[in-house]
């Protein structure tokens, strides 16, 4: 039992009822308690403790101070001082004061009491000079704080290498040493940098699985090796003394911290392991940072080599529509920007002002990868815009002005041929209905007069939808007055109510109230209905359900036409707008159509300055969804 008189200084209740009862009571001390600095002070230079326990942090005079005051008094009593916070900056001044020891809360009970056992029979045999600081710990704990601040200021990895090493040697009092690191292709240890090594060591490999180098590396833990005669160690040259510390980053050891002596007969301090453990964690960090920072740069300069050689302007944009990154060319979309001026880091809208490009931006923000037409200049450009997980969205834009000209002359040549062919068509019908009134038909003659009108009418209606389409695409009516989208989709269900009927299908229309006008070509807009609920009434089983809803949302009206009927297959869903496309497999069920009807609605849509795009899920529904913007005010 121990009868040591021990005060403790700290303003907490907790803390002094955990030292006292808990911690050293049970070990016999007898015990002083002092609820702040001044009090500790007074009761100390009074009974003259064995030995102190302090808090740091307390009101009007810290645990430090209170040392400094005993000191001043005459007074070196063992402190041992207790912070909040593992401050290097406190830990120093403690060093400095003459503190014996110090914790960093929370702390080990037991080795605090190892320290109290350790100070205490110190201080009876005399062996420590109290109130003197202790400069190898002192030493050792400026080598650790230079170190870290390299290893926070990023430096070079060299100077913070070197740094760990330099320190390293230094705190041990030994000759020389290197930083080695697995080479994990072959599976060897190299020297990356060293101090005071013979140059034929310098360039000495070590196999990791044959060397006492290699044997940290598989153990993971340190190895310290003190001899009293030269011996050949593993390492393949004669030292007296050699200690290999892991450089270790997480589970896996990159490198080791080598240092020994060969000349010298004072052997390397088992103390010293623990420091110079640090100093290797910090050498690891550095390593880690440099590699991390290397594979950053490398990867950063691959993407602005590939992005340099795009020729097709591509850029990312954040969630707030912030430029992260672009190429060179797609500088042609920023139209608000300098010649000098680098448009990474600017906000979309402040550099570029460009309706159809934000618009087609704002329409990504509801769906998923979205791709429009974009004018620049007097170019076309096909834009896709995708959302990309976490960051926001990437753009990129292919110029098809060439293939839009291509496709202008051969739209203009099927509205020729279309021309052309419409007379003789008409003649087939009428010569078929006059077939008819000929005479009384046989059931063959009857049948093969019907599958030719049908056949006839498939024709027609492909060429009518051909020559709306070319009317549409020329823009030959560009009628602009204020529209009712409202009222024209209504006007669609209304045509169509007898079809859905007869189709036994039920039909649900949603229109808000007070939606506004648009600008536009009502008869045109009626058509984009028309075509879009005829297709959902042919497209659904009978039993199904359509709705028709119109909206308005930040100066947008939203219009949706649904269906739970067949769907469309993802594959196809890409191209159903394209002219001509019937998705796969329609036709042989025998749902009769030009693949014209949607080419005809998303031509007009775009033409009214709007978007569109299909959502759908084979076998259970499609929807389509249009946006228009609202017409100004003015
Ligand atoms: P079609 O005359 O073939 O109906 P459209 O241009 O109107 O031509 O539509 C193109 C294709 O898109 C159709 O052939 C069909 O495969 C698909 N489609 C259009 N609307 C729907 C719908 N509501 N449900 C399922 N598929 C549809």
């Amino acid at each position: 039992m121990n009868n040591d008189q021990i005060l403790i200084v700290d303003d907490s209740t907790q803390m002094r009822d955990f030292l006292a009862k808990v911690v050293l009571g049970p070990e016999g001390f007898s015990i002083e308690l002092a609820r702040n600095g001044a009090e500790g002070l007074e009761i100390a230079l009074e009974v003259n403790p064995a030995l102190i326990i302090t808090d740091y942090a307390m009101p009007d005079l810290t645990g430090l101070e209170m040392v400094e005051e005993l000191r001043k008094a005459g007074r070196n009593i063992p402190t041992i001082l207790i912070t909040a916070e593992g401050s290097e900056d406190i830990a120093v001044q403690a060093l400095r004061a003459g503190v014996m020891d110090y914790f960093v809360k929370p702390f080990d009970p037991l080795a605090l009491l190892n320290a109290i056992n350790r100070i205490l029979k110190a201080a009876k045999v005399g062996s420590i000079q109290l109130g003197v600081p202790d400069q190898r710990r002192m030493q050792a704990l400026n080598t650790l704080i230079a170190v870290g601040k390299s290893v926070t200021a990023l430096h070079d990895l060299e100077t913070i290498l070197g740094q760990v090493l330099e320190g390293a040697i230094y705190l041990c009092g030994a000759e020389e040493g290197s930083i080695m690191l697995v080479d994990h292709e072959t599976d060897e240890l190299y020297v990356h940098v060293s101090k005071n090594l013979q140059e034929g060591l310098i360039n000495h490999r070590l196999l990791v699985q044959d060397s006492l180098a290699g044997r940290v590396v598989s153990s993971r833990q340190p190895l310290l090796v003190n001899t009293d005669k030269m011996e050949r160690i593993h390492t393949g040259h004669l030292v007296k003394s050699l200690l290999y510390v892991p450089l270790q980053i997480g589970d896996q050891v990159i490198g080791i911290l080598d240092i020994h002596n060969r000349m010298s007969d004072s052997p390397i301090s088992r103390q010293d392991v623990g420091i110079i453990a640090a100093l290797a964690d910090y050498a690891a960090i550095a390593i880690t940072n440099a590699r991390l920072i290397y594979d950053i740069n490398s990867a950063y300069t691959r993407l602005d080599a590939t992005l340099s050689g795009l020729t097709t302007p591509f850029f990312i944009l954040d969630s707030n529509r912030q430029l992260l990154l672009c190429n060179k060319a797609s500088y042609i979309c920023f139209d608000n920007l300098g010649d000098e001026d680098d448009p990474t880091g600017r906000n979309l809208s402040d550099i570029s002002s460009n309706k159809s490009l934000i618009s087609l931006i704002d329409c990504v923000e509801r769906g998923e990868t979205f791709i429009g037409e974009v004018p620049i200049a007097d170019r076309t450009y096909i834009m896709h815009v995708s959302p990309s997980e976490h960051i926001g969205m990437a753009v990129m834009m292919q110029d098809v002005t060439h293939y839009k000209e291509r496709d202008r002359e051969k739209s203009e040549l099927i509205l020729t041929v279309s021309h052309q062919v419409r007379s003789p068509l008409t003649a087939i019908l009428s010569y078929i209905e006059f077939l008819n009134k000929t005479g009384n038909l046989n059931v063959n003659q009857l049948e093969f007069s019907y599958q030719v009108r049908r056949n006839v009418q498939l024709i027609t209606d492909t060429i009518n939808g051909l020559l709306d389409l070319g009317r549409i695409e020329a823009g030959v009516t560009q009628l602009r007055e204020p529209v009712s989208v409202a009222g024209v989709a209504r006007y669609a269900v209304e045509a169509l109510k007898g079809e859905v009927a007869s189709r036994g299908l039920s039909l649900d229309m949603k229109v808000e109230e007070h939606i506004s006008e648009m600008l536009g070509d009502s008869a045109q807009l009626r058509q984009v209905f028309v075509n879009l609920v005829e297709n959902a009434i042919k497209y659904t089983p009978s039993g199904g359900k359509i709705s028709v809803a119109v909206e308005e949302r930040e100066h947008q009206i939203i219009a949706q036409v649904s269906d739970t009927g067949i769907g469309i297959d993802p594959k196809d869903q890409p191209r159903i707008f394209d002219k001509f496309y019937r998705a796969k497999g329609v036709a042989a069920k025998g749902y009769q159509g030009t693949g014209l009807g949607l080419s005809i609605v998303k031509t007009i849509v775009e033409e009214h300055g709007g978007r569109i795009w299909v959502e759908s899920v084979l076998g259970s529904g499609t929807t389509f969804t249009i946006i228009f913007p609202v017409a100004e005010a003015s």
